[in-house]
């Protein structure tokens, strides 16, 4: 971060300077909220937690080279006191930001969000410094926390949205206002909490609200292939660019297919010319997530081939999403046990058949949470997917939900053995290490609080 003196954090987060003798003192960096991060020269950010309050490590943190702690009560060490820690942190990101002057690309979408952001990341590092979060680090605290880490010769920030209600993106591009600002999709993710799609792109669609006017130099990247992102184009003073596989698309995916080992191949089609791309990543959902990555690209100046160039070597940066992992007896074992939904679920199983190249396919999901009414529809449907795409063995991993998959895949396909229901990942673990064979292929996905990582570890050996 930029080094900013205790009086200036003060102003900037409207707070009380409490035992702090010497308000020019300079906070060099970073703000933490975890006092096990904290290095010399750090602002301690103490949250009262629901388990444990960070006031209590207040002077642990300090001990430790902290310069300050931002508090909602005075204590016995150096001391900036608001009324609340998450709003003063968020004030704090917008001073910085807005110091900087840093160019502020943030995206948002059901699926894909964390995928996407790594890829705009590792071009954007090509045009000049580039700051991003690590994994998910999309709400009120983590955004901040991130925007934080911007330094004098930072060119771009690029920065992950999570939605989980209506005027919650609204408050987070209040933090750190966006010039470029991307929608990649709205799928059934949370639709438990939204009610309905439309609440959902509702929700979504504060992004582009939020984006300056066209002459101003806001950019909305819109997805042309999903009809309630592209509908947002109404929603925007920014300029619209939109990207996907359409005819409709600025920045387009021509002939795209998936290469023998499942990773996605394409012609990038842009106003400037055309460049072939064929990705390290896997999985067909990865086409639409390079497109809004390009399109960010090009607005920042990067040429078609160097863009396609970029894409071409990008790696995935978050794990657990889509990583793949050959053993010495030619096992394969996709670990995409991050998250699921029912996008990423269907988009991971077509990956999976894509790489099968007649090798045998185990797909072992669990369930996929906050789906509320739409619940059995959408894991029974997985089941019939899997079945669909010729999937050979299919184990699924948890109560009610992996029984409504394994029920879906029996009825589609009158499957007996093929499909079986564990109630745990280490009964899962148990069946895999009895039945796999010598260059089977194993996904393993599910959503993040089911754990099924555990599976994939566990086969690899415990790495
Ligand atoms: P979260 O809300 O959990 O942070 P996210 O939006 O950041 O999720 P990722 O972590 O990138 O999404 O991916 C989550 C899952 O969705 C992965 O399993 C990935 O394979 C899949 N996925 C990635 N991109 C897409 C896409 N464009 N469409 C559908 N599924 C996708
Ligand atoms: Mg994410």
């Amino acid at each position: 971060m930029i080094p900013l003196s205790l009086a200036e954090i003060a102003t900037a987060v409207s707070g009380q300077r409490r035992a702090i003798p010497d308000p020019e003192v300079r906070v060099t960096g970073p703000v933490v909220h975890d006092s096990r991060q904290v290095t010399a020269g750090s602002l301690f950010a103490a949250f009262a937690g629901a388990r444990v309050d960070g006031h209590e490590f207040a002077e642990q943190a300090v001990a430790d080279g902290a310069v300050a702690v931002l508090a909602t009560r005075p204590l016995d060490v150096p001391t900036i006191v608001v009324d609340d820690v998450e709003v003063a942190l968020g004030a704090l990101a917008r001073h910085t930001v807005a110091i900087l002057g840093t160019d502020v690309v943030a995206l948002t979408g059901s699926a894909g969000k964390t995928s996407t952001k790594d890829l705009i990341a590792q071009l954007l590092e090509r045009l000049g410094p580039t700051v991003w979060p690590e994994g998910s680090l999309n709400n009120e605290i983590g955004l901040p926390v991130t925007a934080l880490r911007a330094e004098e010769d930072t060119r771009h920030l690029v920065l992950e949205m999570g939605a989980r209600g209506i005027g919650h993106i609204r408050y987070l591009t209040e933090l750190v206002p966006p010039r470029i600002g991307v929608v990649l999709n709205v799928g059934v993710a949370h639709i438990g909490e939204f009610g309905s799609r439309e609440g959902i792109a509702e929700a979504k669609g504060e992004l582009v609200e939020s984006l300056p006017a066209a002459e101003d130099g806001g950019v909305a990247v819109l997805n042309a292939d999903d009809p309630f992102v592209r509908a947002m184009a109404e929603r925007t003073r920014a300029r619209v660019v939109l990207f996907g596989e359409g005819e409709a698309a600025d920045v387009r995916g021509e002939n795209v297919r998936l290469t023998e080992q499942g990773q996605p191949a394409f012609t990038l089609r842009t106003p400037s010319g055309c460049s072939d791309v064929t990705m390290r990543l896997y999985g067909e959902h990865h086409v639409s997530n390079a497109l809004a990555a390009a399109a960010v690209a090009r607005e920042l100046g990067m040429s078609v081939t160097e863009t396609a160039d970029a894409l071409s070597s990008a790696g995935t940066l978050s794990r657990w999403r889509m990583e793949v992992s050959e053993r010495a007896d030619g096992v394969t074992v996709v670990n995409d046990a991050y998250n699921a939904n029912p996008d990423s679920m269907r988009a991971a199983l077509r990956a999976l058949a894509a790489m099968a190249g007649g090798r045998r396919t185990w797909a072992v999901l669990g369930e996929m949470a906050e789906l509320g009414d739409e619940s059995l529809t959408e894991h029974d449907s997985v089941g019939r997917l899997a079945v669909r795409l010729d999937v050979q063995k299919l184990v699924a991993v948890g109560g009610r939900e992996a029984a409504w998959i394994d029920m879906g895949a029996k009825n589609e396909g009158s499957w007996g053995e093929e499909s079986v229901h564990v109630s745990d990942a280490q009964a899962a673990v148990e069946l895999l290490r009895r039945e796999l064979c010598p260059g089977d292929v194993v996904l393993v996905k599910a959503s993040r609080s089911v754990g099924l990582e555990r599976v994939a570890l566990d086969l690899l050996g415990g790495e």
